[in-house]
């Protein structure tokens, strides 16, 4: 067989069982109303759940910092790429996170995938180590642990009896455990407060994935640890800033020590240019929208939309597992049937990702749907009225 031919028939696989994807071309910015492939749709997709994305105050500030820093920043941030822009980021962000956190610094990525990785091969850059990783970790986490010297253990989700009895069992010489706060697939959250106890009792490191929690929970937005009022030198802290932040890259909060070995020795950071830090610059204006009674005014609406979808939403065939956060799955089934309701949605004019394996576990392909503060409740009783009308016929 040639090598097309090979290439061809993995393709022809994925087909046959449902699993291959297409992108759709959103001809407009990340909002509600798009325009897609040339159609004006109804979005439940972003990760912008403060509708930060194309708010015209970061809109600006982006303008603005490539006024003030130009558009590339030339080489990686241990050469000559790390702008006063993402020093500024990075002191704001140890300063949002610093009631939580001992000692801390912050570290500014290009992406969370990449902070992810950079953090788990870093802690478990040892051949003794061993990481702990919840079985519905983000794929950037499981990554890391795969790339890490350090052993991989995987706990059941929200398991912490199970997680316990393995710490326990346990001889490595540095534990790590890791896993996300808001579970990107489900919308259920991590039970910290319990992880966090185990890991002080067994001197283990808590890695906290924050990527939907950033900017979404606490009273000021800061996240996962001010949710939990949870403060711990063993807390390392990933938050994204391409999601309720609205713009792009990621960022490592921990103590100054954590960040300086990440620093030295964290290959996705050393190895790759730095982003551009306009922005960085954009950031800055985010995180005011954020920790500001704008960012208070857009967490309560969210709260409000997602309080909407559960009362109006009204499923006997399709489940929809507990979740208070922005994250609303409609779990289907099967590959088909998910695929199907994503694309009779879409002949209503309502896009809504149909989510498939290897995203989520074989036999629970979902509708995910995901709110933001740019929503209306007249578009979430839109979306309600169509899914309950789609699931019965
Ligand atoms: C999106 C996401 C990431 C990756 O962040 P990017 O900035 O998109 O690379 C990491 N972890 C979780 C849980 C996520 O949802």
């Amino acid at each position: 067989m040639d090598l097309i031919a090979s290439v061809e028939e993995k393709l022809a696989q994925l087909s046959a069982q449902s699993l291959t994807r297409r992108r759709r071309v959103a001809d407009t910015r990340c909002a509600p109303l798009q325009v897609v492939d040339g159609r004006p749709m109804l979005a439940f997709c972003s990760n912008d759940y403060l509708g930060l994305a194309a708010h015209p105050r970061v809109v600006e500030a982006l303008r603005e910092g490539a006024q003030l820093y130009g558009v590339g920043s030339g080489a990686s941030h241990l050469i000559s790429g790390h702008s006063r822009a993402h020093c500024l980021l990075e002191e704001r962000l140890a300063h949002m996170l610093s009631p939580w956190l001992k000692s801390p610094q912050a570290l500014y990525f290009s992406t969370g995938y990449m902070a992810n990785v950079a953090v788990l091969t870093t802690l478990g850059m040892d051949s003794g180590a061993m990481i702990f990783s919840e079985e519905l970790n983000h794929a950037s986490l499981i990554d890391g642990a795969r790339l890490a010297r350090a052993g991989v253990s995987v706990f059941p989700h929200g398991d912490v009896a199970a997680l316990t009895s393995q710490l326990e069992a346990s001889t490595a010489a540095t534990k790590i455990v890791v896993t996300d706060s808001v579970f990107s697939m489900d919308g259920d959250m991590a039970p910290l407060p319990q992880l966090l106890a185990v890991c002080e009792r067994h001197g283990a490191w808590l890695v906290v994935d924050d990527a939907h929690g950033f900017g979404v929970l606490g009273e000021n937005g800061s996240g996962a640890l001010e949710h939990f009022a949870l403060s711990s030198p063993n807390l390392v802290y990933v938050g994204t800033l391409s999601k309720a932040a609205g713009v792009s890259g990621a960022f490592v909060a921990a103590h100054h020590s954590v960040v300086e070995l990440m620093v030295q020795r964290a290959r996705p950071y050393i190895y790759s240019t730095a982003a551009p830090p306009a922005l960085a610059h954009a950031l800055l204006t985010s995180l005011d929208i954020i920790a500001g009674d704008e960012g208070k005014a857009l967490r309560a609406h969210l709260a409000s939309l997602i309080a909407q979808l559960d009362t109006e939403l009204r499923l006997a065939r399709w489940r929809r597992p507990v979740s208070h956060t922005a994250i609303q799955p409609v779990i289907i089934g099967s590959n088909d049937e998910a695929l199907q309701a994503a694309s009779d949605l879409h002949a209503r004019g309502i896009w809504v990702p149909g989510i498939r394996p290897p995203t989520v576990a074989p036999g629970t392909a979902r509708l995910r749907v995901t709110l933001s503060a740019a929503h209306t409740h007249e578009e979430v009783a839109q979306l309600t009225a169509a899914l309950n009308d789609l699931e019965r016929t």
